[in-house]
């Protein structure tokens, strides 16, 4: 074990206000105390660490760029940098505070009348409730304008049908945001814990995020009051903005698994030896690997600041988004990939982290919008032309 300083080859610490570099230091705190000595074994086990949601929930990570409701009301840039620190822990842990405050709190609170911010933005920013969101269905991933989960209005209520899947945090969420057609288009419902004909299921046999919960969601004729539809969400625009947030501070946590992995690979080339008694680090073959590995990160960090400047300026979309997470998640499956090599046989062991994050990092390619489909949203912007079909 070697105590984490950062990675900053650029200074680009210098770009960061003393505030900013606070919040980093105590989720960095965090992790060190709390996440770092237990990870592999939960991982091994396939085990969230639940035990973890109160102090999380007391040092303010969920919904944490959020106002009111008892949120921290921090900038998105610091909002950032809490992602990054948990993801050098692991994914699957900045999984679970994405989705409760990116893609729960936010959408309830962007798109939720008083009532239903009132009931959920508290106990959800205070650890109190969990939830999940269920828009990926068995036949409609990255095409979600298909879904078949339909809600139909029955007098004051809806009921929905249908079923989702690798859903985050699903089985053990007491609030499910369903997104499913209707007759106005796509709407989302609250979805609670318990009601008739809901029920979740976990999914078993994941070698990635293996520290989260992933799960199915099947509604039977669940019978919805109107009040849990969120009224201000309207139509396919309404999760996809909620997506956009998620994948802002997924663009900020893989760069801290690509920093866990290239200063694991460091120490290790360093204190490595063969031939000649020469530690690994002094090949230029592996010395080429480091220097990439430098490289692809500061540009990561570079291009995170810069969106998240913009966002706080109000003036990021979703399209800027879609680069952000686009590079940065490929960069930290390709720095985790080489330094997993570095460490020779070793790398696949779960002594080390970095076989844990590279797996982990394979399902944060896919999530959120795939590397394919951030590549279409980016060449759409260039070019104006669609090319999703
Ligand atoms: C661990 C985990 C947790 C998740 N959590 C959630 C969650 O909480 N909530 C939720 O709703 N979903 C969640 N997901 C689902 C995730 O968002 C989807 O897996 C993702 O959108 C991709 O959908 P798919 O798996 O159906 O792949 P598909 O859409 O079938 O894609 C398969 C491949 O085809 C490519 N492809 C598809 N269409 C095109 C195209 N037009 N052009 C080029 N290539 C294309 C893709 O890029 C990919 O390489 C999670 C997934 C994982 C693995």
């Amino acid at each position: 074990m070697f105590a984490f300083h950062g990675v900053d080859y650029l200074e680009v610490d210098s770009l960061l206000s003393d505030d900013e570099k606070l919040v980093r230091a105590m989720v960095r705190e965090f992790v060190e105390k709390e996440v770092i000595p237990h990870i592999e074994g939960w991982n091994r086990e396939g085990k969230f660490p639940r035990h973890l949601v109160p102090l999380m929930a007391q040092l303010g990570f969920f919904g944490a760029n959020l106002q009111g409701y008892g949120c921290a009301g921090l900038s998105n840039l610091q909002y950032g940098l809490i992602m990054q620190e948990l993801e050098r822990g692991d994914s699957g842990l900045r999984s679970f505070v994405s989705v409760q405050g990116a893609l729960v709190m936010y959408p309830i609170s962007a798109y939720g009348s008083e009532e239903q911010k009132n009931r959920w933005l508290p106990a959800l920013q205070q650890g109190n409730a969990i939830g999940c969101f269920g828009l990926t269905e068995p036949d409609f991933g990255s095409n979600p304008a298909g879904m078949r989960t339909r809600a139909v209005k029955d007098g004051g209520d809806y009921i929905l049908n249908g079923e989702k899947t690798w859903i985050t945090s699903g089985t053990i969420a007491d609030v499910a945001l369903v997104w499913a057609r209707t007759t106005e288009g796509i709407r989302g419902f609250l979805v609670e814990k318990g009601a008739p004909g809901f029920s979740t299921q976990d999914i078993k046999g994941k070698w990635s995020l293996r520290a989260s919960v992933t799960s199915t969601l099947s509604l039977q004729d669940v019978r919805v009051p109107a009040s849990q539809m969120l009224p201000a969400a309207q139509g396919l625009k309404a999760p996809l903005g909620c997506l956009t947030q998620a994948r802002y501070g997924i663009g900020w946590g893989a760069i801290g698994a690509a920093m866990a992995c290239y200063n694991e690979s460091l120490e290790y080339a360093k204190a490595r030896k063969q031939f000649d008694d020469k530690p690994i680090a002094t090949h230029q073959l592996v010395q080429a690997k480091f220097a990439d590995m430098i490289t692809e990160i500061t540009k990561a960090q570079l291009l995170a600041v810069q969106v998240g400047r913009l966002k706080d300026a109000g003036r990021a979309d979703f399209a800027h988004v879609s680069m952000l997470k686009r590079n940065n998640v490929k960069m930290a499956l390709d720095v985790a990939r080489a330094a997993r090599d570095i460490l020779g046989a070793n790398g696949v062991a779960d002594e080390y982290p970095i076989f844990r994050h590279m797996c982990n990092l394979e399902s944060v390619f896919t999530y959120e919008g795939t590397h394919n489909i951030h590549t279409l949203i980016i060449g759409e912007r260039v070019t104006g032309l669609p090319a999703y079909k």
